[in-house]
């Protein structure tokens, strides 16, 4: 046996031990990520290029079926540029990298490399729109940005990463507000169905929302180890934008109207949530719906004669109706079996001499390790069926999860008791005062997620000062 045949796949620390270093483990073993040279810059490899491309082209088809057009703008934002809305301009201040020099030469001006592109698109509308047959203005691009980041980790907080950004500006603040909405019932839709990660919808309280937001809606999931991730977020930015970069149209009376501007972002950070949601201590899991590959053919005991043959038929036969691949290197079994739980691949497919015979394959799914005998001439049938069982499951999975790492908590010593316990989603009833949730915050390090759509009431007085509750909010240690 050759000393390549050997090398079964490097251990990973186990999640309970050590969360953190468990996920920095599967990052780096399932083979998604290599640090860059840059501190807090990552190279995303074909495998973890492949999953985001799954998600982004899905997510490329939502955007343009309602209505929206692709465009590419200047990485460069020059720096008066940055500084027209004061908001915005604070918010972003800390993270941004300056470009001072082109070759030799000092810049007269200093150039931002975008963290965002509100005042590009801004000033572009300034000067493209003119009059409400203008309107709406609904683009997008898929760009990458860089915020100077102090610490960072693979896809979770990155110097440098990929997203879209949505820019849109309509007429009246209520057909903004109608696209805010669309575009965080996208975002919840590709993530639950695609993702099968349930998320919590809301609004972000005003300390929490975007800088230079009217109001910023958000989704969030809950990870593993009952932390929150973010993970998409839709503002309405209402007239901030336009007055501060002259954005007007001439409405159907001939006079002049400032529009109403929304942005809406998604990025490579929800792999983050891919890993920390399904991910286990054999390594990825990635649901079916997104895999570069949904079934792996092992062909077992290869050398004998006719099973290599047969192994290719099967991938021939399959590969129009799922995402299939075989491998056949001389790799043991074992090692391969390791390699695609590792990768988090939804289903093996093994197919050996004994297999062949009786006229079956063995599918073994990734997620619960089950295994089952599937006759040959039934497995058109079996195998895509068995692909949406496992997506279900990670759903259900992830929600049993959510539900049983979320509590209520009606003061101060329960939300900290709770905390301590069982990490995860508190809901717990909020006075409306910026003191409160600073003060929690602070004692707990727990923070706002959202003030949920889906409203009740746990208690009628604030979980922090005692005084009348204006309404639910979910709280949370986060990402
Ligand atoms: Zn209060």
């Amino acid at each position: 046996m050759g000393k390549k045949n050997k090398q079964f796949v490097e251990k990973i620390t186990a999640m309970e031990d050590d969360f953190a270093q468990w996920y920095t483990d599967v990052v780096k073993q399932a083979d998604l990520v290599e640090y860059g040279l840059v501190r807090g810059t990552m190279i995303i490899k074909p495998y973890g290029f492949a999953i985001w491309e799954n998600i982004k082209d899905e997510l490329d088809y939502k955007i343009k079926e309602t209505g929206h057009s692709n465009v590419a703008f200047p990485v460069f934002i020059p720096e008066s540029l940055l500084q027209k809305e004061k908001d915005h301009v604070e918010g972003f201040a800390p993270e941004v990298a300056w470009i001072t020099h082109g070759g030799d030469d000092k810049l007269a001006e200093r150039l931002a490399f975008r963290p965002t592109s509100e005042v590009l698109f801004s000033d572009y509308y300034s000067k493209n729109i003119h009059s409400y047959r203008d309107l709406p203005k609904l683009y997008n691009q898929w760009t990458n940005v860089v915020r100077w980041e102090k610490t960072t980790r693979p896809f979770l907080r990155s110097s440098e990463f990929h997203w879209q950004e949505g820019h849109t500006a309509h007429a009246t603040d209520e057909d903004a507000a109608q696209e805010t909405d669309r575009m965080l019932g996208v975002y919840a839709d590709l993530v639950e169905d695609y993702l099968a990660i349930p998320v919590l919808r809301g609004r972000k309280t005003e300390k929490e929302k975007f800088a230079g937001a009217k109001y910023t809606l958000t989704i969030e999931a809950l990870m593993h180890d009952g932390k929150a991730l973010q993970s998409g977020t839709s503002h309405h930015f209402g007239l901030g934008f336009a007055e501060a970069f002259d954005i007007t149209y001439l409405d159907e009376n001939g006079e002049s109207q400032f529009v109403h501007q929304t942005s809406w972002g998604f990025s490579t950070r929800i792999m983050g949530a891919l890993i920390m949601v399904h991910g286990d201590n054999r390594g990825l899991v990635v649901p079916p719906r997104i895999a570069p590959t949904q079934a792996m053919i092992v062909p077992i005991a290869q050398h004998k004669e006719g099973v290599l043959d047969k192994a290719y038929d099967l991938r021939d036969r399959l590969k129009d109706l799922v995402r299939v691949d075989i491998d056949a290197s001389d790799k043991m079994p074992g090692w391969k079996f390791n390699e695609y739980e590792m990768k988090g691949i939804p289903v093996r497919v093994e197919m050996g001499p004994k297999d062949i015979e009786k006229e079956q394959v063995v599918l073994v799914r990734r997620d619960t390790g089950e295994k089952e005998f599937v006759a040959l001439n039934d497995l058109e049938n079996r195998l895509p069926a068995l692909l949406d069982e496992i997506q279900q499951n990670l759903f259900d999975k992830a929600l049993a999860h959510r539900n049983e790492k979320t509590s209520v908590a009606k003061n101060m010593d329960e939300f900290k008791q709770t905390l301590e316990q069982k990490t995860g989603f508190i809901k717990a009833m909020w006075c409306g005062d910026n003191a409160c949730e600073e003060k929690i915050k602070e004692e707990t390090t727990a923070t706002s997620r959202c003030i949920p759509f889906e409203q009740e009431t746990v208690a009628d007085t604030c979980v922090c000062c005692g005084k009348e509750a204006k309404e639910l909010v979910i709280w949370a240690k986060a990402y």
